[in-house]
């Protein structure tokens, strides 16, 4: 599907992409507890299709349990979340259970929407291309051989291919990240989550995972990351969400949220020192 040419959103800092106005991505009234801590409250955002968001905020803000429930890592307690044509209701039954979710609808949003961890994640007793071929082929059913194929395109995207025989534990924090990405890439997703995706490793590694995720935006991808990389996110976001105790303080451009809000906490957190 092609996508219609759209004129930058005023005042973005960001490169120059192409990205449409379908809401790809639209949370309302997202409520999380974790037993009796509340952590989410009425948390609504929209993303669209071709569009990268950035979630901001202090430790303990919410940051992981907002993206968690964007592929249902972490389940609301109440809200409605639509991902790429799968709509999701969410409310206790009576037993305190979760009514209106079933396995196989969960398991096409995962599909549709897959995460980079912070801790790589990546599984040690599979080498490279054996982390990046698992998911399609049990997940989506692909031929090993495809999923072969599908893995090989997307290591080399992130300049890994030459080490598709390599276990974890042979790469670097940076490299090991760079296949975490291949893996979220090969279920061909439709939106990418990203929560602190440099926060473990060296500061010498940094600059080549944000490379790639410079490089993803720029193709277009839809992605909702979490980051401490303000400068980062001030370039190649579209969308900058600061998030309060668990909910949405501001939400707007990065020129918005870094040069104009008022919100206090905001300031306060974008420029700790002044
Ligand atoms: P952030 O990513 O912004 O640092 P989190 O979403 O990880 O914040 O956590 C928000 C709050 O929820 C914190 O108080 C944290 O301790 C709590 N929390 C996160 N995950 C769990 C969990 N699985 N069980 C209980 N409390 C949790
Ligand atoms: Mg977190």
């Amino acid at each position: 599907i092609s996508q219609p040419q759209e004129v930058c959103l005023e005042g973005r800092a960001g490169p120059s992409r192409s990205s449409s106005n379908r809401v790809i991505v639209e949370a309302s009234n997202i409520v999380k507890h974790y037993g009796d801590l509340a952590v989410l409250h009425d948390v609504s955002l929209r993303v669209t299709e071709g569009s990268v968001t950035t979630i901001i905020g202090a430790s303990g803000s919410g940051k992981s349990t907002l993206l968690r429930c964007m592929n249902l890592l972490e389940r609301p307690n109440r809200g409605e979340l639509s991902i790429a044509d799968e709509h999701l209701r969410f409310d206790r039954d009576s037993r305190g259970g979760l009514i209106g979710l079933d396995r196989r609808q969960i398991q096409r949003l995962r599909s549709k929407v897959t995460m980079v961890f912070q801790q790589f994640n990546l599984w040690p007793h599979l080498t490279v291309l054996g982390n990046v071929t698992e998911a399609p082929m049990r997940v989506k059913g692909k031929s090993r051989r495809e999923a072969t194929r599908i893995a090989e395109h997307y290591l080399e995207r992130v300049g890994m291919l030459e080490r598709a025989d390599s276990y974890p534990a042979f790469l670097s924090g940076g490299q090991q990240q760079r296949v975490a990405i291949a893996r979220a890439l090969a279920m061909e997703p439709r939106v990418l989550l990203f929560d602190e995706p440099t926060s473990a490793l060296d500061p010498e590694r940094v600059s080549e995972v944000l490379s790639v995720i410079r490089s993803l935006a720029d193709e277009g991808r839809t992605m909702l990351m979490v980051t401490h990389e303000m400068a980062f996110a001030r370039e190649v976001s579209d969308q900058i969400v600061f998030l309060d105790e668990g909910r949405v303080g501001v939400a707007g451009s990065p020129a918005e949220v870094f040069e104009q809000t008022r919100h206090e906490r905001c300031r306060r957190f974008i420029a700790p020192a002044a």
